[in-house]
Protein backbone atom coordinates (compact mmCIF):
# COMPACT_ATOMS: atom_id res chain seq x y z
CA UNK A 1 0.00 0.00 0.00
CA UNK A 2 1.35 3.63 -0.90
CA UNK A 3 1.18 6.61 1.35
CA UNK A 4 1.25 10.28 -0.13
CA UNK A 5 3.26 11.66 3.15
CA UNK A 6 6.89 12.34 2.32
CA UNK A 7 9.47 10.36 4.70
CA UNK A 8 11.04 12.86 6.68
CA UNK A 9 14.09 11.22 7.34
CA UNK A 10 16.77 9.66 5.01
CA UNK A 11 16.65 6.01 6.58
CA UNK A 12 12.82 5.88 5.89
CA UNK A 13 13.33 7.27 2.36
CA UNK A 14 15.50 4.95 1.49
CA UNK A 15 13.75 1.67 3.29
CA UNK A 16 10.65 3.45 1.11
CA UNK A 17 12.56 3.50 -1.76
CA UNK A 18 14.09 -0.16 -1.90
CA UNK A 19 10.72 -1.30 -1.93
CA UNK A 20 10.07 0.02 -4.79
CA UNK A 21 12.79 1.06 -7.00
CA UNK A 22 15.69 -2.16 -7.50
CA UNK A 23 18.29 -0.81 -5.02
CA UNK A 24 16.21 2.78 -4.13
CA UNK A 25 18.08 4.16 -6.78
CA UNK A 26 17.66 5.20 -10.64
CA UNK A 27 21.11 5.37 -11.12
CA UNK A 28 23.49 3.22 -9.10
CA UNK A 29 26.33 5.50 -7.73
CA UNK A 30 23.48 7.35 -5.42
CA UNK A 31 23.33 4.40 -3.57
CA UNK A 32 26.37 4.81 -1.08
CA UNK A 33 27.76 1.44 -2.25
CA UNK A 34 31.39 1.91 -1.76
CA UNK A 35 30.84 4.45 1.13
CA UNK A 36 28.00 2.43 2.96
CA UNK A 37 25.75 4.31 5.31
CA UNK A 38 22.39 5.76 4.33
CA UNK A 39 22.11 7.50 0.88
CA UNK A 40 20.67 11.11 1.25
CA UNK A 41 17.14 11.56 -0.04
CA UNK A 42 17.25 15.26 -1.51
CA UNK A 43 14.30 17.89 -1.64
CA UNK A 44 15.65 20.96 -3.21
CA UNK A 45 18.86 22.69 -4.06
CA UNK A 46 19.75 26.23 -4.39
CA UNK A 47 23.10 27.72 -5.55
CA UNK A 48 26.53 25.49 -3.60
CA UNK A 49 23.55 23.74 -1.65
CA UNK A 50 21.41 20.28 -1.88
CA UNK A 51 18.83 19.70 1.38
CA UNK A 52 17.89 16.72 2.22
CA UNK A 53 14.40 15.26 3.39
CA UNK A 54 15.19 15.64 7.24
CA UNK A 55 15.67 19.51 5.90
CA UNK A 56 19.37 18.91 6.28
CA UNK A 57 21.38 21.29 4.09
CA UNK A 58 24.56 20.32 2.91
CA UNK A 59 27.44 21.96 0.82
CA UNK A 60 27.22 20.01 -2.78
CA UNK A 61 30.26 19.19 -4.44
CA UNK A 62 28.15 16.96 -6.49
CA UNK A 63 26.50 19.37 -9.00
CA UNK A 64 24.29 16.73 -10.22
CA UNK A 65 27.25 15.31 -11.68
CA UNK A 66 28.08 17.64 -13.43
CA UNK A 67 25.33 19.86 -14.89
CA UNK A 68 25.23 22.40 -12.26
CA UNK A 69 27.86 24.61 -13.38
CA UNK A 70 25.81 27.72 -13.03
CA UNK A 71 24.73 26.31 -9.23
CA UNK A 72 21.67 24.83 -8.53
CA UNK A 73 18.39 26.41 -9.74
CA UNK A 74 19.92 29.22 -11.28
CA UNK A 75 17.05 32.08 -11.09
CA UNK A 76 17.94 32.86 -15.10
CA UNK A 77 17.63 28.61 -15.41
CA UNK A 78 14.66 28.42 -13.91
CA UNK A 79 12.92 31.63 -15.50
CA UNK A 80 13.78 30.30 -18.56
CA UNK A 81 12.68 26.85 -18.01
CA UNK A 82 9.06 28.08 -16.32
CA UNK A 83 8.88 30.18 -19.43
CA UNK A 84 9.19 27.37 -21.51
CA UNK A 85 6.82 24.93 -19.60
CA UNK A 86 4.32 27.75 -19.95
CA UNK A 87 4.45 27.01 -23.94
CA UNK A 88 4.03 23.25 -23.95
CA UNK A 89 6.27 20.76 -22.59
CA UNK A 90 7.15 18.77 -25.72
CA UNK A 91 5.54 19.01 -29.50
CA UNK A 92 7.55 16.29 -31.44
CA UNK A 93 7.91 18.69 -33.44
CA UNK A 94 11.56 20.96 -34.61
CA UNK A 95 11.67 24.50 -32.10
CA UNK A 96 13.85 27.90 -33.04
CA UNK A 97 15.48 26.77 -29.64
CA UNK A 98 17.24 23.70 -31.28
CA UNK A 99 18.80 25.73 -33.59
CA UNK A 100 19.82 28.35 -30.98
CA UNK A 101 21.17 25.85 -28.94
CA UNK A 102 23.04 23.94 -31.81
CA UNK A 103 24.27 27.66 -33.32
CA UNK A 104 25.46 28.45 -29.61
CA UNK A 105 27.51 25.11 -29.15
CA UNK A 106 28.86 25.17 -32.79
CA UNK A 107 29.88 28.86 -31.77
CA UNK A 108 31.85 28.17 -28.51
CA UNK A 109 33.68 25.23 -30.64
CA UNK A 110 34.90 27.77 -33.02
CA UNK A 111 38.41 28.02 -30.78
CA UNK A 112 41.27 29.38 -32.88
CA UNK A 113 39.17 28.24 -36.03
CA UNK A 114 40.15 24.30 -35.73
CA UNK A 115 36.62 23.18 -35.04
CA UNK A 116 35.39 21.25 -37.40
CA UNK A 117 32.40 20.25 -35.51
CA UNK A 118 29.53 21.76 -37.73
CA UNK A 119 26.17 19.85 -36.96
CA UNK A 120 24.65 19.21 -34.13
CA UNK A 121 22.23 16.58 -33.43
CA UNK A 122 20.44 16.43 -29.76
CA UNK A 123 19.07 13.75 -28.02
CA UNK A 124 18.14 13.06 -23.89
CA UNK A 125 21.38 11.41 -22.37
CA UNK A 126 24.68 11.20 -22.49
CA UNK A 127 24.53 7.15 -23.00
CA UNK A 128 22.91 8.00 -26.37
CA UNK A 129 24.64 10.84 -27.31
CA UNK A 130 27.86 7.74 -27.49
CA UNK A 131 26.14 5.23 -28.48
CA UNK A 132 25.00 7.19 -31.40
CA UNK A 133 28.34 8.52 -31.90
CA UNK A 134 29.44 4.97 -32.39
CA UNK A 135 26.79 3.85 -34.97
CA UNK A 136 27.73 6.80 -36.87
CA UNK A 137 31.76 5.73 -36.83
CA UNK A 138 30.39 2.37 -37.79
CA UNK A 139 28.19 3.61 -40.30
CA UNK A 140 31.18 5.94 -42.25
CA UNK A 141 33.55 3.58 -41.94
CA UNK A 142 31.54 0.07 -42.51
CA UNK A 143 33.71 -1.61 -39.69
CA UNK A 144 32.76 -2.73 -36.72
CA UNK A 145 35.65 -2.74 -34.02
CA UNK A 146 35.51 -0.07 -31.48
CA UNK A 147 38.48 0.82 -29.12
CA UNK A 148 37.42 1.92 -25.32
CA UNK A 149 39.89 2.49 -22.47
CA UNK A 150 39.63 1.07 -19.12
CA UNK A 151 38.20 3.18 -16.48
CA UNK A 152 36.38 5.47 -18.87
CA UNK A 153 32.85 5.44 -18.69
CA UNK A 154 30.73 6.43 -21.81
CA UNK A 155 27.35 5.48 -20.47
CA UNK A 156 25.30 1.87 -20.25
CA UNK A 157 25.22 0.72 -23.95
CA UNK A 158 26.14 -2.69 -24.90
CA UNK A 159 29.53 -2.23 -26.37
CA UNK A 160 30.97 0.07 -24.17
CA UNK A 161 30.42 -1.26 -20.43
CA UNK A 162 33.47 -3.10 -20.55
CA UNK A 163 36.39 -2.60 -17.72
CA UNK A 164 34.07 0.75 -17.75
CA UNK A 165 34.50 3.50 -15.04
CA UNK A 166 31.95 5.47 -13.07
CA UNK A 167 29.09 3.50 -10.85
CA UNK A 168 30.78 0.18 -12.96
CA UNK A 169 34.35 1.16 -11.36
CA UNK A 170 32.29 1.89 -7.62
CA UNK A 171 30.92 -1.50 -7.94
CA UNK A 172 34.18 -3.38 -8.65
CA UNK A 173 32.31 -4.87 -12.06
CA UNK A 174 34.54 -6.24 -14.63
CA UNK A 175 31.45 -4.76 -16.95
CA UNK A 176 28.09 -6.36 -16.88
CA UNK A 177 25.75 -9.34 -17.54
CA UNK A 178 23.04 -9.37 -20.65
CA UNK A 179 25.62 -8.24 -23.06
CA UNK A 180 25.87 -10.60 -25.72
CA UNK A 181 29.20 -12.07 -25.74
CA UNK A 182 29.71 -11.22 -29.97
CA UNK A 183 29.03 -7.42 -28.91
CA UNK A 184 31.74 -7.45 -26.38
CA UNK A 185 33.93 -9.11 -28.25
CA UNK A 186 33.67 -5.86 -30.72
CA UNK A 187 34.75 -3.79 -27.99
CA UNK A 188 38.89 -3.93 -27.90
CA UNK A 189 39.71 -2.36 -24.23
CA UNK A 190 42.97 -0.38 -23.55
CA UNK A 191 44.68 1.02 -20.89
CA UNK A 192 44.41 4.34 -21.01
CA UNK A 193 47.95 6.51 -21.63
CA UNK A 194 49.21 3.52 -23.25
CA UNK A 195 50.99 4.66 -26.48
CA UNK A 196 52.37 0.94 -27.40
CA UNK A 197 49.03 -0.65 -26.78
CA UNK A 198 47.09 1.34 -29.24
CA UNK A 199 50.13 1.36 -31.95
CA UNK A 200 49.67 -2.81 -31.32
CA UNK A 201 46.01 -2.71 -31.90
CA UNK A 202 45.94 -0.70 -34.85
CA UNK A 203 49.16 -3.01 -36.14
CA UNK A 204 46.64 -5.83 -35.78
CA UNK A 205 42.92 -4.70 -36.19
CA UNK A 206 43.41 -1.72 -38.06
CA UNK A 207 41.76 -2.48 -40.77
CA UNK A 208 38.34 -3.58 -38.40
CA UNK A 209 38.45 -0.61 -36.26
CA UNK A 210 35.66 2.22 -36.31
CA UNK A 211 36.43 4.25 -34.18
CA UNK A 212 38.51 5.03 -30.74
CA UNK A 213 36.18 6.54 -28.19
CA UNK A 214 37.60 8.42 -25.45
CA UNK A 215 36.87 10.54 -22.40
CA UNK A 216 38.12 13.82 -23.37
CA UNK A 217 39.74 14.04 -20.12
CA UNK A 218 39.47 10.76 -17.98
CA UNK A 219 36.81 11.58 -15.26
CA UNK A 220 34.84 8.25 -14.03
CA UNK A 221 38.00 6.80 -12.36
CA UNK A 222 38.96 10.00 -10.45
CA UNK A 223 40.80 12.02 -12.80
CA UNK A 224 43.13 9.84 -15.19
CA UNK A 225 44.56 12.79 -16.99
CA UNK A 226 45.63 12.79 -21.18
CA UNK A 227 49.12 12.38 -21.24
CA UNK A 228 51.09 15.26 -23.45
CA UNK A 229 49.69 14.79 -26.49
CA UNK A 230 47.99 11.47 -25.94
CA UNK A 231 44.70 12.90 -27.37
CA UNK A 232 46.44 14.38 -30.57
CA UNK A 233 48.16 10.82 -30.75
CA UNK A 234 44.81 9.09 -30.74
CA UNK A 235 43.20 11.61 -33.48
CA UNK A 236 46.96 10.44 -35.62
CA UNK A 237 46.71 6.82 -35.40
CA UNK A 238 42.77 6.59 -35.53
CA UNK A 239 42.78 8.95 -38.88
CA UNK A 240 46.41 6.77 -40.29
CA UNK A 241 43.93 3.57 -40.03
CA UNK A 242 41.17 5.29 -41.56
CA UNK A 243 39.10 4.83 -38.48
CA UNK A 244 37.73 8.32 -36.39
CA UNK A 245 38.48 9.61 -32.77
CA UNK A 246 35.13 10.39 -30.75
CA UNK A 247 35.77 12.49 -28.53
CA UNK A 248 33.44 12.06 -24.67
CA UNK A 249 32.79 15.62 -23.54
CA UNK A 250 29.75 14.43 -21.81
CA UNK A 251 31.19 15.41 -18.31
CA UNK A 252 34.34 17.85 -19.68
CA UNK A 253 31.97 19.45 -22.03
CA UNK A 254 31.39 22.68 -21.47
CA UNK A 255 32.41 22.35 -17.53
CA UNK A 256 36.36 23.19 -17.92
CA UNK A 257 36.46 25.65 -20.78
CA UNK A 258 33.56 27.26 -22.79
CA UNK A 259 34.84 24.70 -25.69
CA UNK A 260 35.32 22.21 -23.28
CA UNK A 261 38.30 19.68 -23.13
CA UNK A 262 39.18 20.04 -26.52
CA UNK A 263 38.85 24.06 -25.99
CA UNK A 264 41.53 23.96 -23.43
CA UNK A 265 43.71 22.06 -25.28
CA UNK A 266 43.63 24.19 -28.29
CA UNK A 267 44.10 27.18 -26.29
CA UNK A 268 47.54 25.41 -24.73
CA UNK A 269 48.30 25.04 -28.44
CA UNK A 270 47.54 21.14 -29.96
CA UNK A 271 45.72 21.16 -33.08
CA UNK A 272 44.45 17.75 -32.82
CA UNK A 273 40.59 17.33 -33.96
CA UNK A 274 37.99 14.61 -32.60
CA UNK A 275 35.63 13.52 -36.02
CA UNK A 276 33.04 13.25 -33.55
CA UNK A 277 32.19 14.82 -30.08
CA UNK A 278 29.58 13.83 -27.20
CA UNK A 279 28.35 16.26 -25.00
CA UNK A 280 25.86 15.86 -21.84
CA UNK A 281 25.42 17.34 -18.46
CA UNK A 282 25.93 20.91 -18.54
CA UNK A 283 24.64 21.23 -22.33
CA UNK A 284 21.12 20.46 -20.53
CA UNK A 285 21.61 22.50 -17.55
CA UNK A 286 20.12 20.00 -14.89
CA UNK A 287 17.30 19.02 -17.73
CA UNK A 288 17.67 15.20 -20.02
CA UNK A 289 19.69 16.64 -22.49
CA UNK A 290 22.65 15.61 -25.00
CA UNK A 291 24.70 15.77 -28.12
CA UNK A 292 26.47 14.75 -30.77
CA UNK A 293 28.23 17.02 -33.08
CA UNK A 294 30.77 16.54 -35.63
CA UNK A 295 31.96 17.05 -39.47
CA UNK A 296 28.91 17.67 -41.85
CA UNK A 297 30.22 14.51 -43.82
CA UNK A 298 29.66 12.61 -40.93
CA UNK A 299 26.91 14.22 -38.87
CA UNK A 300 25.06 14.13 -42.59
CA UNK A 301 24.79 10.33 -42.69
CA UNK A 302 22.14 10.62 -39.85
CA UNK A 303 18.29 9.61 -40.77
CA UNK A 304 16.52 11.59 -42.26
CA UNK A 305 19.71 12.59 -44.68
CA UNK A 306 21.63 9.45 -44.33
CA UNK A 307 21.31 6.08 -43.77
CA UNK A 308 22.89 5.93 -39.99
CA UNK A 309 19.05 5.36 -37.89
CA UNK A 310 18.72 7.77 -34.51
CA UNK A 311 15.54 9.06 -33.50
CA UNK A 312 14.02 10.26 -30.10
CA UNK A 313 10.76 11.22 -29.38
CA UNK A 314 11.21 13.61 -26.50
CA UNK A 315 14.86 14.36 -28.31
CA UNK A 316 15.32 18.25 -28.36
CA UNK A 317 13.10 19.04 -25.15
CA UNK A 318 11.57 22.32 -25.63
CA UNK A 319 12.12 22.33 -21.62
CA UNK A 320 15.92 20.86 -21.50
CA UNK A 321 16.65 23.37 -25.18
CA UNK A 322 15.73 26.04 -22.81
CA UNK A 323 17.36 25.03 -19.69
CA UNK A 324 20.94 24.17 -21.42
CA UNK A 325 20.75 27.30 -23.40
CA UNK A 326 20.26 29.35 -20.63
CA UNK A 327 22.89 27.88 -18.94
CA UNK A 328 25.44 28.25 -21.57
CA UNK A 329 24.57 32.00 -22.29
CA UNK A 330 25.14 32.73 -18.32
CA UNK A 331 28.26 30.39 -18.60
CA UNK A 332 30.73 33.07 -19.35
CA UNK A 333 34.81 33.51 -18.83
CA UNK A 334 34.02 34.73 -15.23
CA UNK A 335 31.79 31.86 -14.32
CA UNK A 336 34.45 29.72 -15.77
CA UNK A 337 37.07 31.86 -13.96
CA UNK A 338 35.55 31.16 -10.67
CA UNK A 339 35.06 27.62 -10.90
CA UNK A 340 38.50 27.29 -11.73
CA UNK A 341 39.46 29.59 -8.21
CA UNK A 342 36.91 27.42 -6.17
CA UNK A 343 38.76 23.71 -7.41
CA UNK A 344 42.03 25.69 -6.86
CA UNK A 345 41.14 26.19 -3.19
CA UNK A 346 39.24 23.36 -2.50
CA UNK A 347 41.73 21.14 -3.67
CA UNK A 348 45.03 22.58 -2.51
CA UNK A 349 43.05 22.78 1.31
CA UNK A 350 42.17 19.05 0.86
CA UNK A 351 46.02 17.94 0.22
CA UNK A 352 46.66 20.00 2.68
CA UNK A 353 44.48 19.02 4.97
CA UNK A 354 45.51 14.89 4.03
CA UNK A 355 49.67 16.33 4.29
CA UNK A 356 48.77 17.02 7.72
CA UNK A 357 47.02 14.42 8.52
CA UNK A 358 49.68 12.11 6.98
CA UNK A 359 47.86 10.54 4.34
CA UNK A 360 49.11 9.49 1.58
CA UNK A 361 47.37 10.74 -1.25
CA UNK A 362 47.69 12.73 -4.82
CA UNK A 363 45.22 15.20 -6.46
CA UNK A 364 44.78 14.81 -9.96
CA UNK A 365 43.01 17.76 -12.10
CA UNK A 366 41.45 18.00 -14.82
CA UNK A 367 41.29 22.04 -15.19
CA UNK A 368 38.44 22.69 -12.65
CA UNK A 369 37.10 18.70 -12.57
CA UNK A 370 40.03 16.88 -9.59
CA UNK A 371 40.12 13.77 -7.89
CA UNK A 372 41.83 12.80 -4.92
CA UNK A 373 43.32 9.29 -4.56
CA UNK A 374 44.99 7.45 -1.75
CA UNK A 375 48.17 6.28 -3.35
CA UNK A 376 51.69 8.15 -3.06
CA UNK A 377 52.22 7.41 -6.64
CA UNK A 378 50.48 9.35 -9.92
CA UNK A 379 47.65 7.45 -11.35
CA UNK A 380 48.44 7.17 -15.35
CA UNK A 381 45.38 4.71 -15.78
CA UNK A 382 43.22 2.73 -14.63
CA UNK A 383 45.39 0.10 -12.89
CA UNK A 384 46.82 2.86 -10.52
CA UNK A 385 43.19 3.99 -9.93
CA UNK A 386 42.20 0.84 -8.52
CA UNK A 387 45.90 0.30 -6.43
CA UNK A 388 45.32 2.97 -4.13
CA UNK A 389 43.55 2.80 -0.31
CA UNK A 390 40.37 3.33 -1.87
CA UNK A 391 38.73 2.18 1.35
CA UNK A 392 39.94 5.30 3.32
CA UNK A 393 37.37 7.66 1.32
CA UNK A 394 34.58 6.22 3.19
CA UNK A 395 36.07 7.42 6.32
CA UNK A 396 36.53 11.07 4.55
CA UNK A 397 33.31 11.06 2.79
CA UNK A 398 31.21 10.41 5.96
CA UNK A 399 33.00 13.13 8.43
CA UNK A 400 32.58 15.41 5.44
CA UNK A 401 28.96 14.50 5.37
CA UNK A 402 29.04 15.03 8.96
CA UNK A 403 30.30 17.97 8.80
CA UNK A 404 27.72 19.30 5.81
CA UNK A 405 29.89 18.81 2.60
CA UNK A 406 28.44 16.62 0.12
CA UNK A 407 31.38 14.66 -1.72
CA UNK A 408 30.86 12.31 -4.50
CA UNK A 409 30.18 9.00 -2.97
CA UNK A 410 32.65 7.24 -4.31
CA UNK A 411 36.46 7.68 -4.48
CA UNK A 412 36.39 7.05 -8.50
CA UNK A 413 34.89 10.22 -9.04
CA UNK A 414 35.24 13.47 -9.65
CA UNK A 415 34.61 16.56 -7.50
CA UNK A 416 32.70 19.57 -8.83
CA UNK A 417 32.73 22.68 -8.31
CA UNK A 418 29.98 25.69 -9.44
CA UNK A 419 29.46 29.31 -9.55
CA UNK A 420 27.57 29.67 -6.42
CA UNK A 421 30.36 28.33 -4.36
CA UNK A 422 30.83 31.67 -2.90
CA UNK A 423 32.98 32.32 0.15
CA UNK A 424 31.17 31.22 2.98
CA UNK A 425 30.56 27.46 0.85
CA UNK A 426 34.08 27.02 0.45
CA UNK A 427 34.91 28.29 3.99
CA UNK A 428 32.70 25.36 5.23
CA UNK A 429 34.51 22.93 2.92
CA UNK A 430 37.70 24.35 3.94
CA UNK A 431 36.43 24.06 8.19
CA UNK A 432 35.65 20.08 7.63
CA UNK A 433 38.56 19.03 5.44
CA UNK A 434 41.29 19.03 9.08
CA UNK A 435 38.82 16.15 10.53
CA UNK A 436 37.97 14.07 7.53
CA UNK A 437 41.77 14.18 6.86
CA UNK A 438 42.03 12.68 10.61
CA UNK A 439 39.47 10.35 9.48
CA UNK A 440 40.91 8.72 6.47
CA UNK A 441 43.95 8.51 8.38
CA UNK A 442 42.52 6.32 11.03
CA UNK A 443 40.64 4.52 8.82
N1 LIG B 1 30.16 9.81 -21.01
C1 LIG B 1 30.75 10.33 -19.93
C2 LIG B 1 32.17 10.80 -20.05
C3 LIG B 1 30.07 10.42 -18.72
O1 LIG B 1 30.69 10.94 -17.64
C4 LIG B 1 28.73 9.98 -18.65
C5 LIG B 1 27.92 10.05 -17.37
N2 LIG B 1 28.58 10.25 -16.21
C6 LIG B 1 28.15 9.44 -19.81
C7 LIG B 1 28.88 9.39 -20.98
C8 LIG B 1 26.75 8.93 -19.80
O2 LIG B 1 25.85 9.97 -19.67
P1 LIG B 1 24.36 9.70 -19.12
O3 LIG B 1 24.51 9.32 -17.69
O4 LIG B 1 23.66 11.00 -19.34
O5 LIG B 1 23.79 8.60 -19.94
Amino acid sequence: MSTTLIPTDNVEAAARARAVIPGGVNSPVRAFGSVGGTPLSIVGAHGAYVRDVSGREYVDLVASWGPALLGHAHPGVVAAVQEAAARGLSFGASTPGETLLAEEVIGRLRVADASEIERLRLVSTGTEATMTAIRIARGATQRDLIVKFSGHYHGHSDGLLAESGSGVATLGLPGSAGVPADIAALTLVLPYNDRAAIAEAFALHGDRIAAVITEAAGANAGILLPEDGFNAFLAETAHAHGALLISDEVLTGFRVDPAGWWGLEHRAGASWTPDLVTFGKVIGGGMPLAGIGGRRDLMELLAPLGPVYQAGTLSGNPLAVAAGLATLRLADDAVYAHVDRAAAAVSRAAGEALDAAGVAHVVTHAGSLFSIAFRDRPVRDYDDARAQEGWRYRAFFHAMLDAGVSLPPSVFEAWFLTAAHDDEALEKILAALPKAAAAAASA
